[in-house]
């Protein structure tokens, strides 16, 4: 089935490389395939790592994006525990960590993110844990298990989406969680102050603890194991583990020493890629969580969420082969946690609106909130709530004002507020 006429490599066996092989050979291309991933497991996918993997109710081989048969029945070469270590752009080849060259004509970065890392004073002792990798859930999974088994104390930097997600499984296996985050309230860099309060109150009703407006200093430990950790307004948590849930940054080594553009930091960091995902080598393409597209409705945008690896592979597959490709779609991501269920499209951080409508029960956790900036909707989030993803989308794509009085009441049909 191949012929050996092209080459196309993939740096990166998350969801969005792994999508991007299914892409490339669904869309008929027959040259070789080559995927190279520095983990030693076949791709899968994270969200199951903070949720049912975590909470021990769904089997490891459920995160897997396809089985291990199915890249040899593909003619995907896999190349798993191998990292790509340098891009010699004029020679078209990657080098990987064992000094073997890999030809490309054409080359995937799907090199993903990493969890960033507190830089205090404690962070080697054994109780402290990242959660990226499956490797990192199996561990916390046994952590978590037994802190609910002895009333252990978990405290967890960072009130994000993994950071309420692992304190939900904690709450879930008995243990005691801490939340320190530096705002004043959860998720605030993606729902601001008005929603996230409602996050606050549904953790803080499972027994999760909260301390706002503070960040760690210290982990304090005893023959290596974790005691407490300290704050930098002088408070101390008991601690029998703690996890850094502070984000995540792009994995752009690669891309940079290889001269590719980047997109700096304050924008959101990643590699700089066009509307065909394209970086500013006409034969390199980038996509998922590290690439940093031009969005026409947001602008530079770099999207950290399963959709857009989902999405966004195979989409930069289509470029590679060719194809006409303008990748624009509406970012989208979803969470789980106790018996809360959500969807969030759009892009609305703190700044970005002037407005925040509420439709549904808000208290009951049955509602849709809408982020607006001058009466146009930016942003919609459906908790509770399910099939309202498009008019939530064509609402946002649509970019003209609404009825803000029709928009809170659950009785006017949302698609009948789109133009
Ligand atoms: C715990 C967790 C829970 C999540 N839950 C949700 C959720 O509920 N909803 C949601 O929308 N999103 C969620 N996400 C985000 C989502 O998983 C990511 O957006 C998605 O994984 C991005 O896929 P990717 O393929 O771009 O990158 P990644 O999944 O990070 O894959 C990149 C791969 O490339 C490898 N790699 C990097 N550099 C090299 C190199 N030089 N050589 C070889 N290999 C390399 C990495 O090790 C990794 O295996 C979650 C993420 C995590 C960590």
């Amino acid at each position: 089935m191949v012929d050996a006429d092209q080459t196309f490599v993939i740096v990166g066996g998350g969801l969005a490389g792994a999508k991007a092989a299914e892409a490339l050979r669904s869309e008929g291309f027959t040259g070789r395939v080559i995927l190279i991933c520095d983990e030693r497991d076949h791709p899968y996918e994270r969200p199951p790592l903070s949720k049912g993997y975590l909470q021990g109710k769904d089997a490891r081989d459920k995160a897997f994006v396809h089985d291990a048969a199915w890249y040899a029945q593909n003619d995907i070469e896999l190349h798993l525990g191998q990292t790509a270590v340098a891009i010699d752009r004029a020679g078209k080849a990657v080098r990987l960590g064992d000094g073997t060259l890999v030809h490309y004509d054409k080359l995937l970065l799907a090199t993903g993110a990493e969890p960033r890392r507190l830089d205090i004073p404690g962070t080697g002792l054994a109780g402290v844990h990242h959660l990226r990798r499956l490797a990192h859930a199996e561990r916390l999974r046994g952590v978590l298990a037994s802190l609910g088994r002895d009333n252990g104390h978990i405290v967890i930097a960072g009130g994000g989406w993994i950071g309420l997600e692992v304190a939900a499984a904690a709450r879930e296996y008995g243990a005691e969680v801490t939340i320190v985050e530096p705002q004043a309230s959860p998720l605030y860099g993606v729902l601001g102050p008005e929603v996230g309060q409602i996050f606050t109150d549904l953790h803080a009703e499972h027994g999760v603890r909260f301390h706002f407006g503070a960040r760690l200093t210290e982990i304090v430990g005893q023959d290596g194991m974790v005691l407490a950790a300290r704050t930098d307004d002088g408070d101390e948590h008991p601690a029998h583990d703690v996890l850094a849930a502070i984000g995540a940054a792009p994995r752009t080594a690669l891309a940079e020493s290889a001269g590719l553009d980047l997109v700096d930091r304050a924008h959101g960091g990643g590699i700089a890629v066009d509307s065909s995902l394209r970086t500013s080598d006409p034969d390199i393409y980038a996509a998922g969580d590290v690439a940093a597209a031009q969005h026409p409705l947001f602008g530079t945008l770099r999207v950290e969420h399963w959709a857009n690896a989902l999405n966004g592979g195979p989409a930069a597959a289509r470029a590679m082969l060719g194809q006409d490709v303008t990748y624009e779609r509406v970012p989208y991501f979803f969470s789980d946690q106790y018996d809360v269920g959500l969807e969030y499209s759009g892009w609305a951080p703190p700044g970005s609106y002037d407005q925040v409508v509420l439709r549904g029960d808000a208290p009951k956790r049955e509602f849709i909130a809408f982020w607006l900036k001058e009466g146009r909707v930016l942003a919609g989030m459906n908790v509770n709530v399910w099939d309202v993803t498009d008019p939530i989308q064509q609402l946002i794509r649509s970019g003209t004002e609404v009825d803000t009085t029709a928009l809170a009441d659950p009785t006017v049909p949302l698609d009948s507020l789109v133009p």
